[in-house]
């Protein structure tokens, strides 16, 4: 990893400042390499899970993956403008302009949930910029991250990107390198951990990190609408989203019929002689372990647990529970599995403070139908970011950045906010013919009307 980055390093010096030709070219390498072995990147991630549908890796990383590519390589150059600026008013006359540099080399450290978009979304982002990147695939998707680190080895040069796999020894060291810039996605607990790695060498880092993030249905909104799209936000990927809707919240009184058409949406898109085709696994037992602990541990304080009817395969069912206790697990914790807590509220003053009450959430779903309760759940509730009478898709506009706030994470990136994330704004200015500093050299006995 040490001689790695070493040679990185030394390349960054040689090469400091990519044109957009060269940038271009390395996003069209890493766009071949995806779109000539979609396939059997889907069939390793597939392995890996145990399980897990062709069309959710096409649909949700490479699909999003290839527009990210191919947004970045359409505007880099505009991007990578030197921007002017008006100097102040004392320096008038002289020229003011901010330069998008790159940093130097990044160093991504990605999850398992989306192993694709999660290791390679951050590396358009550091190529647009200019950058060389290591990548630290998760050692919960071995065959992918062998899969990758192959066929990054046959794209670029070893300083241009590398991938280094391994368990969670080779991702604390890696962690502890002095990368010029650090991009972290995974949970809250290691984003705590990684940052204060990063601290020993001053590495900026980017935490993109988990949440519970709410769903609030309002008072008047088609409840079989709301219900589609938490449905399909939620048990994509079987729940393993971080912008998944963790938990519902619906206004009291409507939470047993929410619960009945979310169960509805999900046997009607998980139909049984489609279901093990088209909904994917828990990744690991022990993941499936905690889940069924902490619906127990609900059922065992009175909650009423709710499974979709199918034919699940093994799999774990799309799970909703009803009365779910504040303080258990499926309410303290990010879910990050098939299971749906409803938690009916009074107004929406008190729906907006069972959010706030809790660490600030990656995502918000808000479902109402006019611009006034909207506004009201965008200035009363705080998230990473949202989705209006849907979920999931805020996630897929190229030209907003995507990120958390609070315990859900720092700094944002994709488009144009991912390249500014991973480029130093460098100031630069440059005295016109009247040096307003020169003008101001000592001895200031000359200038009595500063005198104190
Ligand atoms: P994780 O935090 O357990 O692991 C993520 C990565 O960190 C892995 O590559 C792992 O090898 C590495 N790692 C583990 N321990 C480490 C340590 N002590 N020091 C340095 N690196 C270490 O997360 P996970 O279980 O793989 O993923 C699930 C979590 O990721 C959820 O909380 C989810 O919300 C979050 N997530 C966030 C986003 C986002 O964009 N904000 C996207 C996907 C997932």
């Amino acid at each position: 990893m040490e001689n790695t980055l070493d040679r990185m390093r030394a390349a960054v010096l040689a090469e400091r400042i990519p044109d957009a030709n060269v940038r271009r070219r390395r996003l069209d390498a890493l766009r071949r390499m995806v779109k000539e072995n979609r396939g059997e990147i889907a069939r390793a991630i597939d392995a890996d899970f145990g399980g897990r549908p062709g069309q959710e890796t096409e649909l949700l990383e490479v699909v999003p993956l290839l527009g990210a590519i191919r947004h970045a390589g359409t505007h880099v150059a505009r991007w990578m403008r030197d921007e002017r600026r008006a100097p102040s008013l004392a320096f008038r006359g002289g020229r003011a302009w901010v330069r998008h540099e790159p940093l130097g080399v990044v160093g991504v450290v990605s999850p398992w949930n989306f192993p694709l978009y999660l290791c390679l979304g951050p590396l358009v982002d550091a190529l647009a910029a200019g950058n060389r990147a290591m990548i630290k695939p998760s050692e919960l998707t071995p065959r992918f991250s062998e899969l990758l680190a192959e066929l990054v080895g046959k794209t670029f040069e070893p300083e241009e990107v590398a991938v280094i796999t391994g368990d969670v020894d080779v991702a604390r060291a890696f962690t502890a390198l002095p990368f010029d810039h650090l991009v972290f996605t995974g949970s809250t607990a290691v984003g705590r951990q990684v940052m204060r790695a990063a601290a020993e060498n001053l590495t900026p880092v980017t935490l993109e990190l988990g949440g519970k993030s709410p769903a609030i249905v309002t008072n008047g909104y088609p409840l079989d609408a709301a219900a589609r799209a938490i449905a399909q936000g939620k048990f994509l990927n079987a729940g393993q989203i971080c912008i998944a809707p963790d938990y519902a919240l619906v206004p009291a009184g409507q939470e047993e019929a929410l619960a009945r058409a979310v169960l509805a949406a999900a046997e009607a898109s998980y139909p049984a002689a489609s279901a093990a085709r088209d909904y994917a696994s828990v990744i690991t037992a022990r993941h499936r372990t905690r889940l069924e602990d902490a619906i127990a541990e609900a059922e065992e304080a009175g909650a009423r647990v709710l499974r979709a009817q199918g034919e699940w395969g093994g799999r774990m069912p799309p799970t909703v529970v009803l009365g779910a206790p504040e303080q258990g697990v499926l309410m303290t914790e990010e879910i990050f599995g098939p299971v749906l807590p409803i938690v009916p509220y009074g107004d929406l003053g008190d729906a907006l403070a069972i959010v706030n009450r809790r660490d600030r959430p990656l995502a918000l779903y808000a479902f109402a139908k006019d611009r006034t309760t909207q506004r009201r759940i965008l200035d009363g509730a705080i998230s990473g970011g949202v989705t209006l009478n849907g979920t999931i898709t805020h996630i897929a506009q190229e030209n907003l950045p995507f990120g958390g706030v609070g315990a859900s994470g720092m700094g944002a990136y994709h488009g144009r906010d991912g390249f500014r994330r991973l480029s130093h704004a460098r100031a630069v200015f440059r005295p016109g013919p009247i040096d307003a500093f020169a003008l101001l050299r000592p001895p200031f006995g000359r200038f009595a009307e500063f005198a104190i």
